[in-house]
């Protein structure tokens, strides 16, 4: 099953449980648009190579398309899909005047030199600028780009339009029209969907964590976590995998990282199999890394009681079925990450109007929306007796079939 099936089927079932009309159903079953590019680039040494991109436009039903643009190896089409439609869901739930896309470009930022990226994202400007622009359609980083090169692509896309453009793309630098607390604004939405979220379930406090990924995501909430008294027991990145009954002290392990830029040789823990993260017997865990981690594989094994989705689809369909009837809380990756977009929509507002908020403004705005979001949420899933994937999938339907009625 393809991340595209999976998430298909989640869509499937929430319009099935609310009785969604079929005509809802058959436009947000496949892509408005999807455009796919050759990018050929001189590489320092001279020789040209070229690299394939693509761009789906998934829904505008509820406003230009908005999703991040990601640079991996394993790009592919169908999982830029799933994202895409997963930004749809995002964006309708946390009502933001936005709609879904995602991009990806299959390459390996890791061979190339400084320069090369930067060839490399000037190049993807040009090959995409028709179909880009702030009422149309607004990247992000994702995986392997950074505000670096969003600042690249803002300053081609401005140079071939004749003016400054800062709208078309999100998650700039501070300097160049990016809004604070964007960087840390996924894991702080997530933070305080969590706190509201156990809360509502009745849970109490000295609960353990475990967390898989420690970069932008996965350390900013072990840092918020741990300041709020939570014990987190077990980190992951790409290399290593760590235990610590008692608890990290999570200010030394993010110096470490920072360092050594990995968690490997982090002393005062135990060494654990990746896999086992995943199934420890913990309170809260987190995967904030890739997709796909719980599937029918270990999925018999977890024992967590609550499951925060920080990374895009960490759970497959199969995986949350089984998790759901064991009584395992799921806050879904399109509602438990969405504090991001909400920051990048801000973000958006702030280069519209040219006039930038404090630290404060964001937080506040970005706290008020995300738990309304949350509660809505719950009382769906109360409301029709479903998991909160399902819930967030229905409260996002609803907003974009309300829309939907005046445009057909
Ligand atoms: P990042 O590149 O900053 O960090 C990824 C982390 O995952 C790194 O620490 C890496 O070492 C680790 N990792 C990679 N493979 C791993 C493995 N096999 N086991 C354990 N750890 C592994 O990326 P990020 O921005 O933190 O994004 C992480 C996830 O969160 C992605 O799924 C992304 O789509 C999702 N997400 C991020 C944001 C955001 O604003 N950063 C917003 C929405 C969703």
């Amino acid at each position: 099953m393809t991340p595209y099936d999976n998430i298909i089927g989640q869509l499937k079932k929430a319009a099935s449980i609310m009785n969604l009309e079929k005509d809802i159903l058959t436009i947000l079953s496949s892509p408005e648009r999807v455009i796919t590019a050759t990018l050929a680039l001189k590489m320092d040494n001279g020789n040209l190579k070229t690299f394939l991109a693509h761009r789906v436009q998934y829904s505008s039903i509820c406003g230009p398309y908005k999703g991040g643009l990601r640079f991996h190896p394993r790009v592919d089409l169908e999982e830029i899909k799933a994202l895409a439609l997963g930004m749809t869901i995002k964006t309708a739930l946390v009502k933001i005047p936005l709609g879904g896309g995602k991009g990806g470009l299959v390459v390996d930022t890791k061979s190339l030199s400084k320069k090369e990226i930067e060839r490399l994202s000037r190049t993807w400007i040009k090959a995409f600028q028709d179909v880009l622009g702030p009422q149309k359609d607004i990247p992000a980083p994702d995986l392997y780009t950074n505000p670096q090169i969003m600042s690249y692509m803002v300053d081609e896309y401005s140079k071939l339009a004749g003016r400054e453009i800062k709208g078309v793309i999100t998650g700039k630098p501070l300097a160049y029209g990016g809004s604070k607390g964007r960087i840390t604004a996924t894991a702080q939405g997530a933070f305080y969907i969590l706190e509201e979220a156990l809360q509502d379930l009745g849970f109490q406090k000295e609960l353990s964590v475990a967390i898989q990924g420690f970069g932008n995501a996965g350390g900013t909430i072990a840092k918020l976590l741990y300041d709020a008294g939570y014990k987190i027991v077990a980190l992951a990145d790409s290399q290593e995998a760590l235990y610590n009954k008692k608890g990290f002290n999570i200010d030394k392990v993010l110096k470490y990282k920072k360092e050594k830029k990995s968690l490997k040789g982090f002393n005062n823990s135990q060494i654990i199999k990746a896999e086992e993260l995943l199934t420890l017997n913990i309170d809260i865990l987190i995967p904030a890394a890739l997709d796909n981690q719980i599937n029918k594989d270990n999925v018999e094994k977890i024992k967590a009681k609550v499951i925060l989705e920080l990374a895009n689809g960490p759970t497959t369909l199969e995986a949350d079925e089984i998790l759901s009837k064991k009584g395992i809380i799921i806050i879904p990756d399109v509602l438990a990450n969405a504090g991001g977009v909400l920051v990048s929509y801000f973000e958006w507002l702030q280069n519209l109007k040219d006039n930038y908020w404090s630290a404060t403004e964001v937080n506040n705005k970005l706290k008020e929306k995300i738990i309304a979001s949350w509660q809505t949420v719950y009382n769906i899933s109360k409301k029709y007796k479903t998991n909160l994937r399902t819930a967030s999938f229905i409260g996002a339907l609803e907003i974009i079939k309300t829309k939907f009625k005046f445009r057909s």
